[in-house]
């Protein structure tokens, strides 16, 4: 495919508020780079390489200031935004009157929070970590050094589109890197709100967004980057890590799969029915942490039924087609491999679909097989499967034989039930009572295990993440004498001064109370 010519605009983005200055990673770099034959995107990663090594992003000064300007980006731009999300996810949200509550807490306010706790916490992130020291040491100076990487890359989806490019840029920023950001070419209005719009917020010497789909990605990821951080399915993570692997790229790997969600006996059903609608039905169940299925016993789900569907109507009245708060499916791949699942199970509530709106209404299916296709995807719709399992010690076994996921979910009024799903699973965040609200917190890390990702972000794991630990000893060049007992030639006096130096000493017993 030729790069500059793509219907979805295949390029990498200029300055608009400076004509006549030839920025760094501007299309002057791509035209050079097709010149040559080279990659066509070999001459954007150049130029931020040389910004990387002049170290314009190194500086405190310089970091304050692009994170400042991506908070300027979101309360300047808050209504392009809310508008692109509301084209890309069809929640027709310009002609009607209410607020876009959905978009403006996960797209802006939440990315806001991301900002502004990196601005008031960054002093103390990049600070030098001052370590303990053995005799051997003593009169040196050892420490961690907050390194930037260098150039990265940052990967997005579509399904929060610009959450989940900026709120690593927020992370990648800090540590003081140079980024490329491309956004998914899937949800176009956003895309193209990224390419137009960020850049004259950002300095363009060191940021870019390259846009585009899998062909253009493709040859994105053939370049050299110092770290990848992508967001998405499993599958293209494969190819994703592949590619990194070319030129032992570390990278950061968030991905999806089913989140299990087990209930318990007892307990208020209705508060279990509001959190599991309101989890799943967010976004129109578009949510990489929404609850993915429900494992409870035959008598829960016979009495959680009604419970969901009551949430349903109060939520979303009795034609939830008609609710300005409920949203679309993305495209119509997604919703034909959305509809598809309808046939898994039961249909107890909802099921209604219209194909031209890309319309599922909220769907509760119950008595689904393991082996059923609702059971085999994540569900990535607002369709909720109930597998019914004897208790809690089936819930776990059922969990354990299944890919690790992004988040457990469990609901009991006991403790000890949460704690023993808790104790017994495994996965990349966990929620007990309700889903997803580990994810609203800068202060945990955000991220999966085993099939659902790796690595972790969001507040100071964010920055840590794209922040190499770089380990410094810095000695005098004079005090030479202390050096005598490593050179040859060796003794068995000098291994004892040696050992008794540096040694490590266990320290008593290990006591587990
Ligand atoms: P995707 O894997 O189709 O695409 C993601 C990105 O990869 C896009 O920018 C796309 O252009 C690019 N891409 C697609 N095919 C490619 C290829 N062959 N080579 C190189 N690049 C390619 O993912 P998606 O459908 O956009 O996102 C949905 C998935 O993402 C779900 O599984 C969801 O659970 C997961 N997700 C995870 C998180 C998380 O934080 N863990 C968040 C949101 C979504």
């Amino acid at each position: 495919m030729d790069a500059t010519n793509t219907s979805q605009g295949n390029n990498m983005t200029t300055h608009q508020d400076t004509p006549g200055k030839v920025p760094v990673g501007s299309d002057t770099g791509k035209m050079d780079s097709k010149a040559a034959g080279m990659n066509p995107y070999a001459g954007l990663v150049s130029g931020l390489r040389a910004a990387w090594l002049a170290g314009k992003t190194r500086g405190a000064e310089h970091r304050v200031s692009q994170l400042e300007a991506l908070g300027r980006f979101l309360d300047d731009k808050k209504q392009p935004i809310l508008d692109a999300m509301a084209s890309d996810m069809r929640k027709l949200m310009l002609l009607l009157p209410q607020p876009p509550l959905e978009a403006e807490l996960s797209e802006i306010l939440l990315v806001k929070n991301e900002v502004n706790y990196a601005l008031n916490s960054l002093a103390s992130w990049m600070k030098d970590e001052f370590v303990e020291k053995n005799l051997v040491t003593r009169l040196d100076t050892a420490f961690i050094r907050k390194d930037p990487y260098g150039v990265v890359l940052i990967i997005g989806p579509w399904n929060y589109p610009l959450h989940l490019i900026l709120v690593p840029l927020v992370g990648a920023i800090a540590a003081g890197n140079c980024v490329i950001i491309k956004p998914s070419e899937i949800s176009s209005c956003t895309e193209k709100l990224v390419a137009e719009m960020l850049p004259s917020y950002l300095d363009k010497d060191c940021f870019a967004v390259v846009t585009g789909g899998p062909a253009e990605t493709t040859q994105l990821l053939e370049n050299k980057f110092d770290y990848i951080f992508y967001t998405g399915g499993p599958q293209v993570g494969r190819i994703v890590m592949t590619a990194a692997a070319k030129h032992l790229t570390p990278l950061t790997l968030e991905l999806g799969g089913k989140n299990p969600c087990y209930v318990a006996e007892g307990g208020d059903l209705q508060s279990v029915a509001n959190r599991l609608v309101w989890g799943r039905c967010f976004n129109a169940g578009q949510t990489c942490v929404a609850p993915d299925y429900v494992l409870c016993s035959p008598e829960t789900q016979e009495k959680l039924l009604p419970a969901l569907g009551r949430a349903i109507a109060q939520f979303y009245g009795p034609d939830p087609r008609a609710s300005p708060d409920f949203a679309r499916l993305v495209s119509d791949r997604q919703f034909q491999r959305v509809r598809a699942l309808l046939g898994s199970g039961r249909v107890a509530l909802g099921g209604q679909t219209d194909e031209q709106e890309r319309y599922i209404a909220p769907t509760v299916l119950a008595d689904v097989q393991p082996s059923e296709p609702a059971m085999q995807e994540e569900i990535f719709g607002p369709v909720l499967p109930i597998v019914t399992v004897p208790g809690v010690d089936e819930a776990i076994a059922f969990i354990n034989s299944r890919e690790r996921p992004l988040a457990v979910y469990v609901f009991a009024a006991d403790s000890k039930v949460v704690h023993r799903v808790l104790e017994q699973t495994s996965s990349g965040g966990f929620g007990a009572n309700d889903p997803m609200m580990h994810m609203t917190l800068p202060s945990l890390p955000f991220g999966g295990i085993g099939n659902s990702g790796l690595g972790s972000y969001h507040g100071k794991f964010g920055f840590d993440t794209f922040t190499h630990q770089r380990a410094c000893v810095l000695r005098s060049s004079g005090l030479e004498a202390l050096n005598s007992p490593r050179y040859p030639p060796y003794s068995q006096r000098k291994l004892g001064l040696l050992a008794a130096a540096s040694q490590i000493q266990r320290k008593g017993t290990c006591s587990l109370q």
